[in-house]
């Protein structure tokens, strides 16, 4: 039945029917007939919209960039005779939610529930440079982010308001209970490597994809009831990401996609953000100020702002 929708909708728009394996049938549409369709125009074989307004991709890559902001598609984009095209599921769940005539149909936001990451006996990260521990880190921004949006009428619920362990199908069931508008997920990275630095949001991964840190392959796994919310993650991720890569000129790691248990079975938008790496000596100095996590609490709210504003019922 999916694949015969896939089909429906790629014809819309032109697709070239192709066989990525004896599996299962991919359809694949030319960029340009991406663009034409859309009223956009070509900036060159791989990029279409404005100068300041562009999609971008890469050949037999998943990075694609819509107004330089790093939004890793499922499948890589093929170039083939000197033409590009994209799977149709990219074009559903990455590129259409950001095309300039979308309407995004969802309630104005109200309840907002913060989820601190970690808390209790889980530490998450902890710092090898001055042990600054994950947990509090996340309670820290959090605190923050509520204040600001108590302070401009939003209503905020937080997982956990000590430092205690909430077991992560909790975490969700608490944003379902309380008929959560939004859900935001906060937390701190860390990476064997000293050198990864960097902010990155995660929104669910679309069905039938793969998630950003697995080898891109079709139907990984089932629809969860968060995939509902799949085309507004995506321009939620693009509102937190760009908002937050923007004001704290972190390195932009880009709006990925993951099954996080927290993701998966909200019935409202989500979202979990990575603030940075507790493992990067520089980037921890900056974390372990006031002022930076000021930074962070006030560059989120503003692409919460951002994307409420974009929301029409
Ligand atoms: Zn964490």
């Amino acid at each position: 039945m999916r694949k015969i929708k896939y089909l429906i909708f790629a014809s819309a728009i032109c697709g070239v029917v192709i066989c990525r394996s004896l599996a299962c049938l991919a359809v694949e549409i030319p960029l340009i007939k991406v663009a034409k369709t859309n009223g956009l125009h070509m900036l060159s074989a791989n990029s279409f919209g404005a100068k300041d307004v562009a999609f971008a991709f890469k050949d037999n890559s998943r990075v694609f960039t819509f107004k330089k902001i790093l939004m890793p598609l499922g499948f890589p984009a093929v170039k083939r005779y000197g033409r590009y095209y994209i799977d149709s599921s990219d074009y559903k769940y990455h590129i259409q939610p950001l095309l300039p005539t979308t309407k995004h149909r969802y309630k104005k936001l109200r309840t907002i529930v913060l989820d601190a990451g970690h808390g209790g006996e889980d530490n998450g990260a902890i710092a090898p440079w001055n042990k600054l521990q994950e947990k509090f880190l996340t309670m820290d921004v959090c605190l923050r982010l509520a204040k600001l949006l108590e302070k401009n009428g939003y209503k905020v619920v937080l997982t956990r308001s000590q430092d205690k362990k909430v077991p992560l199908p909790e975490r969700t069931q608490i944003a379902n209970r309380t008929k959560a508008d939004l859900f935001i997920s906060i937390h701190f990275n860390s990476a064997p490597s000293a050198s990864a630095s960097g902010i990155e949001t995660f929104t669910l991964t679309p069905p039938t994809q793969a998630s950003s840190y697995q080898a891109s392959s079709r139907s990984v796994h089932g629809n969860f009831i968060g995939n509902t919310f799949d085309t507004l993650n995506i321009i939620l991720g693009y509102c937190l990401q760009s908002s937050l890569t923007e004001k704290t000129s972190a390195i932009d790691r880009g709006v990925k996609h993951s099954t996080f248990v927290v993701l998966r079975d909200l019935k409202c938008p989500g979202i979990l953000v990575e603030c940075g790496f507790l493992s990067n000596r520089e980037e921890c100095k900056k974390i372990a100020s006031s002022a930076y996590r000021d930074i962070l609490a006030q560059s989120i709210f503003n692409g919460i702002i951002k994307f409420n504003d974009l929301l029409s019922d």
